[in-house]
């Protein structure tokens, strides 16, 4: 199955959609670090806002709280 990645939007191959939006192999792989870099952020600076992460890091405000939302982070 043919889809656009909903990131970079390139085409990409997939054998049956498992999430949405589509997300290619290597965005998939850019956002598990992005996750991970937010995560040990956040571990070594309690209470830390949300801009402070998101500014740090470079990673949107709307991506943080989409990440905390799908359960990927407990913190905040
Ligand atoms: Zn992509």
């Amino acid at each position: 199955m043919r889809m656009r990645c909903s990131v970079c939007r390139e085409l990409f191959e997939r054998e049956k959609v498992e999430f949405s939006p589509a997300v290619c192999p290597k965005c998939e792989q850019d956002e598990a670090v992005a996750i991970e870099c937010v995560r040990n952020y956040v571990r070594n600076r309690p209470g830390v806002s949300l801009d402070v992460v998101s500014k740090a890091l470079g990673v949107s405000r709307k991506k943080i709280k989409e990440y905390i939302e799908a359960d990927h982070l407990q913190i905040f």
